[in-house]
């Protein structure tokens, strides 16, 4: 098999890079119900399991043997497991087959993500509000909607609009293989291949599926909304805890001081938050632009920042176990960015709030924008947080994903310093001096040396050798695991 392959270079042994990971969300949310108890009296829950890689194939290959799978363009498979120079993969629609197939170590060249940008999409609705958002008038029979499900967070759930008022839901299941069901007849790779099916054969979900249900109308009233206690106060003006009085739900409204120039960005930050939809990601609900002030409307995080968080009384309880699992929900969200090429630009504990049992979600968007180029060169005159910087955006502003990861370095720094502040006592000129000779944070007391090791690989000279917040989502979850199994406290 292997001289076979060698032999049959180049049209099998490039297969590997011919074939990308597909899918790799949803990863969010945590097993219902599998909190455990932790020293500090802080639950957090077991590690999750994660769905299996699912992958497409960019180009035909044959089978040589009968241990090997022929594969056609496009087609989606499920990586079972490594073997050598090959993968075991099996098919996820059609013949359902599994076999080998060769791979390479050339790194791939284009990468899909699962988590669809089709205006069917709606995430992390629940199914109260997806019944609303379907029997709004502007929606006929057959508008519907896909959502996270609300019991399973790593499957989803159609909700559409039948006849006379009436809404279904259809669960979306996921097989042991990782292929999306809804009934176990026919499977699909991704969830879009699922909803065009259903499309075009809407007997064999017995409803019609047709239009995506009409957008939600972010403009409300602006009588809609209690101010009930002012949690803080940002750059662009004062946070509010605030009543939803006619969605009866506690959110959170940042209001903008009236100063024109600010304005154009604040906008901008509710464009680029409007669009985004991630478990980790702070969800944008509303907005009330017309008069002032204008008001962005979010969902609530009960704990605040997380630079708060970690000087209170729990955060300076947390084990090196609580702290991280948050850190690798916090790369799990920033992974989500990374896909989409979207640079934060501001990645700190302050821009991170927590929720319940841990919950960390990445916010404040205002100096994320969608960069065409992999880098993007931000105007001289941008304030910068020097101390979480990476030097190449500090001094020539090229900033990128892999200045974010410089950042996500610093941001575990605080973490597992139990909110220090990075080179406390230094001068920002001073931190660029001493970062340019080499220097770097030292490790914090308490933090294992494999976290320490990670915010020195976030802290390379050169981005392109700083590891992707995919890698690092996967290497925090695998250090969590094997914590949490072994019950160390470290
Ligand atoms: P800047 O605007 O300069 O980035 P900042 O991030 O501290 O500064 P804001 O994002 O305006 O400012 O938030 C101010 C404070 O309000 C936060 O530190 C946090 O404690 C609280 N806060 C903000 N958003 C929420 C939210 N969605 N839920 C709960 N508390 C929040």
């Amino acid at each position: 098999m292997e001289s076979c392959c060698r032999a049959c270079m180049p049209c099998c042994g490039r297969l590997w890079n011919w074939i990308w990971p597909d899918l790799r969300y949803p990863r969010s949310g945590l097993p219902g119900g599998t909190a455990a108890p932790c020293p500090g009296g802080v639950r957090i829950p077991s590690p999750r399991r994660h769905p299996p890689q699912l992958y497409a194939a960019l180009f035909d290959f044959e089978a040589r043997s009968d241990d090997e799978l022929t594969v056609r363009e496009g087609d989606k498979l499920s990586v079972l497991e490594k073997r050598g120079d090959y993968v075991l993969a099996k098919k996820l629609t059609g013949s359902l087959e599994a076999g080998l197939i060769p791979r390479t170590n050339q790194p791939t060249t284009k990468r899909l993500t699962d988590q669809p940008t089709s205006q069917w999409y709606y995430g992390n609705i629940n199914r109260m509000k997806a019944e609303k958002l379907l029997l709004a008038a502007q929606n006929k029979d057959g508008a519907f909607l896909v959502r996270i499900s609300e019991s399973h967070s790593d499957e989803y759930t159609i909700s559409g609009e039948a006849a006379e008022g009436k809404v279904f839901h259809f669960r979306i299941q996921r097989s042991a293989i990782g292929a999306y069901f809804v009934s176990d007849k026919i499977s699909f790779g991704t969830l879009g291949e699922l909803v065009s099916y259903y499309q075009k054969n809407h007997r064999s979900l017995g409803v019609l599926l047709q239009e995506p249900c009409a957008q939600q109308r972010w403009e409300r009233p602006r009588e809609e909304f209690r101010l009930v206690r002012k949690l803080g106060e940002g750059h662009f003006g004062e946070v509010w805890e605030a009543l939803w009085t006619t969605e009866n739900r506690r959110v959170a409204i940042k209001t903008l001081k009236q100063e024109d120039t600010k304005q154009d960005e604040f906008v901008k930050e509710v464009q680029a938050l409007k669009s985004l939809h991630h478990p980790k990601l702070i969800e944008l609900l509303a907005m009330c632009s017309r008069g002032e002030p204008v008001y962005i409307v979010t969902e609530l995080m009960s704990k605040g920042s997380l630079k708060a968080y970690l000087s209170s009384a729990e955060g300076q309880v947390l084990t090196s176990a609580h702290l991280i699992y948050m850190g690798s929900q916090i790369a799990e969200g920033m992974a989500y960015l990374e896909d989409r090429h979207i640079v934060h630009r501001d990645l700190a504990a302050r821009n991170v709030l927590v929720g319940d049992e841990l919950l960390c979600k990445v916010a404040d968007f205002g100096l994320a924008r969608i960069i065409k180029d992999s880098v993007y060169t931000a105007s001289r005159s941008t304030k910068i947080p020097v101390r979480w910087t990476a030097p190449e955006a500090a001094l020539y502003q090229r900033f990128s994903v892999k200045s974010d990861v410089w950042s996500f370095g610093v941001l575990l720094y605080e973490m597992m310093s139990r909110g220090k502040m990075p080179y406390e006592g230094k001068s920002n000129k001073e931190v660029l001096d001493l970062l340019s000779s080499g220097f770097r944070l030292p490790c914090p007391t308490r933090c294992p040396p494999n976290i320490y090791r990670i915010m020195l690989d976030c802290w390379a000279a050169e981005p392109s050798q700083r590891p992707s917040f995919h890698a690092l989502h996967s290497q925090l979850d695998a250090i969590y695991a094997r914590i949490y199994f072994k019950t160390i406290e470290v």
